[in-house]
């Protein structure tokens, strides 16, 4: 380590930043968030910069610079975009002895700018010592996506009830104490945005003087897995993952979203083939709740969003009926990611103004009846479970008198290694769909556009 990372006290400190543009005024906005004294050296500073001295948060210091400019500085930003001035800027800081960091000059450096992940009071740095900006900031995506935006309230309202936990709490339970506070409920409700809640259950802890039992801990989560591709998981379920105790998962999961799990998550497979599920959905309904009733924080992982033909409320239900607390995250579903496949819209003004998201298959495994009837003027209609119905989907949309031309698009496995595309029309998706092997899962998107004219729908002259 040629560089060695500290965490400075900022309150009341004097940080110089010698500049008044862009440079200077990136470095001002990362100041701006500590307590630090703000003292802006430059002839003339841009509107945001003046803005900053207008408002009272920083001190514009005009006239000659010399080194008593920087004397007693925690810290000088040297940016005022001129590599000479620069240089310059920086040997009279460095006379009056302050840590220098001068804007792309790695070499007259003193200090690097670290990337930083911000959750006041929680703030993780990363640095590469000036050699590989770009990483840092490819790590600091990482680790941003690790940290819920509420972390650091969490983290504050912890230690505002450090005081009453050592008072409180006998110092054996201490350490059990913290733990289930930052991985067990409170943190959880506070993550979900319950903070009243999370404070509530945190006090009556320390009131009863220490953590509860870990039997009583139990929860189950309902988790969109979005339609593949691990990266369009949200945030929300990347924790989940990262906190679960057992995932149960189903074969519309893409395995690069389980590699986002804990390490030691124990993953149960419980689904083989769309529609023929290897386990009964009571099963399923089952081993959560008992796995929950054990104290496990349950993830039940499901492909696309879990509200949309995913069984949800069976689950919902058995965890409620059990005393389960449980919570669904959504996810992107199929329909979505079909049409960004596409490079298309699934509304268009003027064009379609409804979507409606239908399933071809019903619970009887037939062709569900009327589905022709969904496809008005004005819809975009998006056909999930449709692969093997396309025979019946195409002789309905046709019965009920939509033209040939009417767009028809197909997508399979859509944001995965797999995915197919097909633009067609109804005269021809059937055969394209057989020419290109289409399997499960593929989304069929019909288009029935609002503003066609007349003779192009002879539904509505029929009507
Ligand atoms: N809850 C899921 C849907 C489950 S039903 C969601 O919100 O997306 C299963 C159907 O979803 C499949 O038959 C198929 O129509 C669709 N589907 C799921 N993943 C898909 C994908 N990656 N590409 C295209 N269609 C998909």
């Amino acid at each position: 380590m040629k560089t060695f990372p500290m965490f400075l006290k900022m309150d009341g400190r004097r940080v110089v930043i010698a500049g008044g543009g862009e440079q200077a005024a990136q470095k001002a906005r990362l100041l701006c968030r500590t307590e630090a004294h703000l003292a802006l050296v430059a002839p003339a500073l841009d509107d945001e910069l003046a803005a900053l001295v207008d408002s009272g948060r920083a001190e514009h210091v005009t006239g000659p610079v010399t080194s008593g400019t920087f004397r007693g500085a925690a810290l000088v930003f040297v940016a005022s975009g001129c590599p000479a001035l620069d240089a310059a800027l920086h040997a009279l800081a460095t006379a009056a002895g302050a840590p220098v960091n001068v804007v792309d000059r790695p070499d007259l450096c003193d200090a690097f700018t670290p990337s930083i992940v911000d959750r006041d009071p929680v703030v993780v740095a990363i640095g590469t010592e000036g050699a590989a900006p770009v990483l840092a900031r490819q790590i600091k995506t990482r680790v941003e996506t690790m940290l819920d935006p509420r972390l650091g309230g969490f983290a504050a309202l912890a230690g505002r009830l450090r005081g009453a936990v050592e008072r409180q709490v006998p110092r054996e339970g201490r350490r059990a104490f913290w733990r289930w506070a930052f991985d067990g409920a409170p943190r959880q409700l506070h993550q979900r945005g319950a903070e009243r809640e999370a404070a509530r259950r945190l006090k009556e802890a320390i009131a009863a003087g220490g953590a509860p039992d870990a039997a009583t801990e139990g929860s189950i989560a309902l988790v969109g897995a979005g339609p593949g591709a691990a990266d369009l998981l949200t945030l929300r379920a990347v924790r989940h993952l990262q906190e679960a105790d057992v995932i149960f998962y189903d074969r519309l999961v893409d395995p690069g979203v389980l590699e986002l799990a804990r390490r030691d998550a124990e993953r149960v497979f419980v689904g083989k083939a769309v529609g023929a599920s290897a386990w009964p959905q009571d099963r399923i309904c089952e081993v959560i709740v008992s796995a929950a009733r054990r104290g496990r924080r349950v993830v039940r992982l499901k492909g696309g969003d879990p509200g949309i033909f995913g069984r949800a409320e069976e689950e919902l239900a058995a965890a409620r009926a059990a005393g389960i607390a449980v919570e669904i995250v959504p996810g992107v579903t199929a329909a979505s990611a079909s049409a960004a496949a596409l490079g298309r819209s699934l509304t268009e003004r003027n064009v379609t103004d409804r979507v409606v998201f239908a399933t071809a298959t019903g619970a009887d495994g037939q062709v569900v009846a009327g589905l022709a009837d969904l496809a008005r003027p004005g819809t975009s209609l998006a056909l999930y479970m449709a692969v093997r119905q396309v025979p019946a989907i195409a002789a309905g949309l046709r019965a009920q008198g939509l033209p040939g031309e009417t767009p028809v698009d197909v997508v399979a496995a859509a944001t995965t290694g797999a995915e197919r595309r097909i633009r067609s029309t109804l005269d021809r998706f059937t055969a394209a769909m057989d020419a290109a092997g289409i399997a499960s899962p593929a989304v069929i998107l019909v288009t029935v556009p609002k503003a066609a004219p007349a003779a192009a729908l002879p539904l509505r002259r029929s009507a």
